[in-house]
């Protein structure tokens, strides 16, 4: 059995960012990925670098893993991903990364497995897609790249997607970018947008707009994956009860037909990508258990050999390690 799976790890194809630099190019552009286009999506060398690690789903990539003692990864297209592009051109790179995905894990399928990308910008085009590759061998979920064009999975709209990952038994990775255009204005400061802080706000969000609208009295088997050690969820999640239970006699919240954290425990498992803290894990652990969570190195943006020498060396449990290192994922991902 493979020891270290890694589960939010990035990948993109050439043509979506070409299509990105199409977007950047244009007169309306979002403002927190025009941030990212001048930074991370830019030409500077180091992000050349990293975009060079990005569109590598081949042997440069099986080596850095050899290098690193990581038995598999499993591949996600990086944010913002076809979120930030118009419909049909997404529905269409979308299909084309998951093509370009599929054929990668072929060539290494004791290495590698994949999400799916899929564009909510066209709700059953996404549902069609999730269906086509299903049932492609090493597909094990699906990624969305936090809001699209403001909003939130929660929209009625969106339905179908979740009706899809539910119905498919395809974990839904809800990975963060920068925050929607109604929040992040206070964020362009000081590169709060960034993955420091506006990507947790951002994506903590959107779990607790899915929690807090009831998406799980509908969706009871639906799985939502967070990274960034649950992005500090497990921190709030005694409060988020304890509020929630004040409001909704107040009538400020709605009723729900669970408390907030019993979603959170049953319908959510948190990955470590890119939180190397003894106390962030702990507490995690504390809160939510040693079923809930898996290792993630968040390549290439992250130091792997950090998250390595973390995992390696943190002092928990040897059962949770094996847990968290790989048991987690193969039950979660169906591996
Ligand atoms: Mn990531």
């Amino acid at each position: 059995m493979p020891r270290r799976i890694a589960v939010e790890e990035a990948f993109v194809t050439h043509e979506i960012v070409e299509a990105w630099d199409a977007v950047l190019a244009g007169a309306r552009v979002e403002p927190g990925f025009r941030m990212m286009g001048n930074t991370m999506l830019g030409k500077s060398p180091g992000a050349m670098a990293v975009k060079g690690r990005l569109l590598d789903i081949g042997s440069g990539r099986i080596e850095h893993m050899d290098e690193h003692g990581i038995d598999m990864q499993i591949l996600s297209i990086t944010a913002p991903g076809v979120q930030v592009l118009d419909a049909s051109t997404a529905t269409r790179l979308a299909a084309a990364s998951n093509d370009r995905l599929i054929e990668a894990i072929a060539s290494f399928p004791a290495r590698l497995a994949g999400l799916a990308a899929i564009a909510p910008q066209s709700p059953a085009r996404a549902a069609a897609e999730l269906a086509r590759v299903a049932s492609s061998p090493g597909i094990k979920g699906a990624i969305v790249n936090s809001h699209t064009r403001g909003e939130y999975l929660d929209s009625p709209k969106y339905a179908p997607i979740l009706e899809a990952a539910q119905a498919l038994a395809l974990p839904l990775y809800l990975h963060p970018r920068e925050p929607s255009p109604a929040m992040v204005r206070p964020y362009l400061d000081y590169g709060l947008y960034f993955a420091g802080w506006g990507f947790a706000a951002e994506a903590g969000l959107h779990a607790m707009r899915l929690i807090m609208s009831g998406t799980f009295d509908r969706f009871p088997k639906l799985t939502i994956v967070l990274g960034h050690m649950g992005e500090a969820i497990p921190f709030w999640l005694q409060r988020i009860d304890n509020r929630y239970q004040l409001q909704m006699r107040i009538g400020a919240a709605p009723k729900l037909n669970r408390l907030p954290s019993e979603y959170f425990r049953d319908n959510f498992v948190i990955t470590t990508s890119g939180v190397c803290s003894p106390a962030a894990l702990e507490l995690s652990l504390k809160v939510l258990g040693a079923e809930s969570i898996l290792f993630a190195a968040d390549y290439p943006y992250e130091s792997v050999a950090e998250a390595v020498e973390f995992m390696d060396g943190v002092d928990i449990d040897e059962g949770d390690r094996e847990r968290i290192y790989w048991r987690n994922a193969v039950r979660v991902f169906h591996l």
